[in-house]
């Protein structure tokens, strides 16, 4: 017999087209990714089954024999549909339907016994099951003894891929499961006792094989327990090897940049902002390089306090990077960070400070020459900051001395790139990473687990309120006051958002009377970038969910003309902005709004991030219902950023519950710590933490992280994970963990690689 652990390949354990199947399909590559695989229901187990007695809607699992069976092609599909009748013992019947005959028809004879398992549907007037999953008694011997099993254990039920059926899944499972030697135990036994965790061998059999009594309940949550454990290990040594290196520490000066910059400062420091400036300080003074996480609500200034951190440590003679993650972002990122230095930024310039520095801007679409220039500040030492997206990131960027990293919007970039700036510098630099989005407690400690965390609550005083509604797109009168309410604010001279889910196309009606200054669409050939090798491409438009919608989905293109066309607003200067556009025009656009010669903007969510203009007022969301819950709050978070109070409207053609559910809970509350982890409920793990940090190894598989008993469940294992590598760094005594970890690991790296 061959020897099998549960890092050992699928294709030890089963034939070559199932492991390629459960590989591409579900990414399960190694026998303990299929331990992981847990089944989505049971079947309650049962007598042999009295067909008469089923009811429509009720899942169920007959033990039965096939009766007869009948194919007929159908007309306009291709394929044949087969009908099956299945009797039991006394006389009572059951319909299966199969609308591709291909591979059953052969194995569905007449006398055949199995299991069939599926919804009870009605058709015709008469029961059947549609596409079940099966499973045929091959002998009479095999017969009994399945016929046992199902008497004494509930039945899981997997997620089928392909051919790969549910059945097929259990019976890999368990022929896994009986041909591992030993299941590993990454949990100390201390800790199993003071967590009442039952083993992971006992674990996994109650899971994938429960007795008929059994709750499979107990070994879910050791499973759950597992991971975050495993997380937290990990998580734990990596805050061990950052605690042992050094950074350079960058004092405090007197009457430096930082002081010159308070002192012109036009507001006061919320109080949380200061503190988190004391700490910050106190950080970059030290030889421990800083590694903290700054979290804030829309708006909470979160930038500010970051600059003051540069300042700081361009007055103790080192350079500071703020990463962005798209190029409206950086661009907008050095517009705010020059205007708030205003002179301060002009350092060896005539009329500057001479306490000044100088900003750079580098990114990824710039022109040669602008760009030479950028990367000649950042090497010479010149440029006291850096802005840039991941043009950042690139080999030949180099600083005379790295002292801070400033990363925005963590969570579209993944740890990788992080550790990618942090190498530039001399010595390790300090690190700060700025979230926009509130990340609920799940997050932080397993996400941005190794890192410090600070977070500002408050808003700065004289922020005006959000009201937020929801408008029914099917009624044409609340859309007609929708597009009002936009003219009225533009009346009072503010100015507007429309948010889209899609780009669109041009379309061939557009009107070629529009004054193409104000049209980026007529100067070139739209949609030709779409596949551009824009490095930044994937960051653009990043969209609602775009499967799954049977309704024509609102663009920006279309949207534009509507609203051109829309006598409620006549004289409104409307623009576009997208990911499509080249950056000159984007900028351009942004620009233009800033600077209020556009009164309406249009656009897909390349406005989410940041991006502030305090003149606008009002947020329209176009087909609402296929955007995020965080995204929405992101997007809502662009207005009532001034004195001006904000008015935020989703539209919604989709009258589902959930749709309905969803958008009433952004407009219920603009608490962003309690919106995001309301989001973690609806959405999949991988959606909230990221594109770049979703997909196998990065994500999680047990754990939800919306709910809140698995947060507490995270909590503990980061407490127990935290205590071991305090005393055993190198895990020495746990050899079973460091497996686990490894394979962890494994599994990142693999993911790190298959997205590039
Ligand atoms: P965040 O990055 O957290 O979304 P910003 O730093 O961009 O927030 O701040 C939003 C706006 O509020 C900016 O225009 C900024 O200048 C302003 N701002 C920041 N701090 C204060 C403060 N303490 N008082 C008044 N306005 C502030
Ligand atoms: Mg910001």
């Amino acid at each position: 017999m061959i020897e099998l652990t549960e890092d050992s390949p699928l294709t030890k354990l089963v034939a070559k087209a199932p492991a390629v199947l459960l590989a591409k399909n579900k990414g399960l590559e190694t026998v303990g990714d299929l331990f992981d695989y847990l089944p989505r229901r049971y079947l309650p187990p049962g007598q042999l089954t009295d067909l008469a007695a089923l009811a429509p809607g009720e899942d169920v699992m007959v033990v039965a024999e096939v009766d007869h069976a009948s194919s007929r092609s159908m007309r306009g599909r291709k394929g044949r549909l087969l009908t099956v009748v299945l009797r039991d013992a006394g006389g009572g019947r059951l319909d299966l339907t199969f609308f591709n005959a291909h591979g059953h028809e052969a194995k569905l004879r007449p006398g055949r016994k199995g299991f069939f398992a599926g919804t009870v549907g009605i058709y015709g007037g008469r029961l059947q099951l549609t596409h079940p999953d099966y499973e045929l008694f091959d002998d009479e011997v095999k017969e009994e003894v399945a016929v046992r099993r199902y008497q004494t254990h509930q039945v899981p039920v997997y997620s089928a891929t392909g051919k790969l059926y549910s059945f097929k899944i259990r019976r890999i499972v368990e022929h896994a499961l009986d041909s591992v030697d030993r299941i590993r135990e990454p949990v100390p036994v201390e800790v199993m006792a003071v967590r009442g965790l039952t083993s992971r061998a006992d674990a996994l059999e109650m899971v994938h094989r429960p007795g008929i009594d059994e709750d499979p309940g107990p070994g879910v949550h050791r499973l759950k327990y597992d991971e975050a454990f495993v997380l937290q290990t990990i998580l734990a040594q990596r805050r061990k090897a950052a605690e042992a290196d050094t950074a350079t520490p960058r004092l405090p000066r007197l009457g430096g940049l930082l002081a010159a910059f308070d002192a012109r400062l036009p507001f006061e420091l919320t109080a949380g902002q200061q503190q988190v400036g004391e700490t910050l300080t106190r950080e970059l003074a030290s030889e421990r390089p800083m590694n903290r996480l700054l979290q804030g609500e829309v708006g909470s200034g979160k930038t500010v306090v970051a600059l003051r951190a540069m300042l700081a440590v361009i007055d103790a003679g080192g350079q500071a990077a703020l990463l962005a993650p798209t190029e409206v972002l950086a661009a907008q990122h050095y517009r705010s960070i020059t205007s708030l230095l205003g002179d301060l930024a002009m350092g060896g310039l005539l009329g500057g400070s001479d306490v000044g520095t100088t900003v750079a801007l580098l990114t990824g679409s710039q022109g040669a020459l602008a760009r030479r220039a950028a990367l000649l500040d950042a090497a010479s030492g010149r440029a006291g900051i850096v802005v840039g997206t991941h043009a950042l990131i690139q080999k030949h960027v180099q600083f005379a001395d790295l002292a801070l990293v400033v990363v925005d919007e963590q969570h579209r970039f993944g740890v990788e790139q992080r550790d990618a700036l942090r190498e530039k510098g001399i010595r390790p630099p300090h690190v700060l990473v700025m979230t926009a989005t509130p990340i609920p407690r799940t997050v932080a400690m397993t996400v941005f687990g190794d890192m410090e965390t600070s977070t500002l609550r408050e808003l700065p005083a004289g922020r005006s309120p959000i009201t937020t509604h929801v408008v029914d797109a099917d009624k044409p009168n609340w859309v007609d006051r929708t597009w009002e309410r936009v003219a009225e604010e533009v009346g009072k001279g503010h100015q507007a958002y429309v948010v889209c889910p899609r780009i669109g196309d041009l379309g061939p009606a557009l009107n070629t009377a529009l004054d193409p200054a104000l049209d980026p669409d007529l100067r070139g050939p739209v949609g030709l970038a779409a596949d551009s090798s824009d490095e930044e491409s994937d960051d653009w438009d990043v969209s609602p969910e775009e499967e799954g919608g049977q309704r024509e989905l609102t663009g920006v293109h279309t949207m534009l003309r509507q609203l051109r066309a829309n006598p409620a607003l006549d004289g409104v200067r409307i623009g576009m902005l997208h990911g499509r556009l080249d950056a000159e025009t984007r900028d351009e656009t942004m620009r233009a709004f800033e600077s209020a010669e556009l009164d309406v903007l249009v656009a897909t969510t390349v406005i989410e991030v940041g991006v502030d203009v305090a003149n606008a007022s009002v947020m329209v969301v176009v087909d609402a219902d296929r955007f995020g819950i965080s995204q929405l709050h992101q997007l809502r978070g662009r207005v009532g950023r001034g004195d001006v109070p904000g008015l935020c409207l989703l539209m919604t053609r989709d009258a589902s519950a959930t749709a309905a559910d969803r958008l009433a809970q952004v407009a219920a509350t603009t608490d962003g710590f309690e919106l995001s982890r309301v989001d973690l409920m609806f959405r999949r793990e991988g959606d909230v933490l990221g594109a770049r940090q979703s997909g196998r190894g990065n994500s999680v598989r047990h754990l939800r992280l919306g709910r809140r008993a698995d947060e507490q469940i995270i909590a503990d294992a980061r407490d127990d994970a935290f205590g071991l590598i305090a005393s055993d760094p190198e895990l020495t005594g746990h050899p079973d963990l460091v497996a686990a970890v490894a394979a962890r690991l494994d599994e990142e790296q693999a993911a790190y690689l298959e997205r590039g």
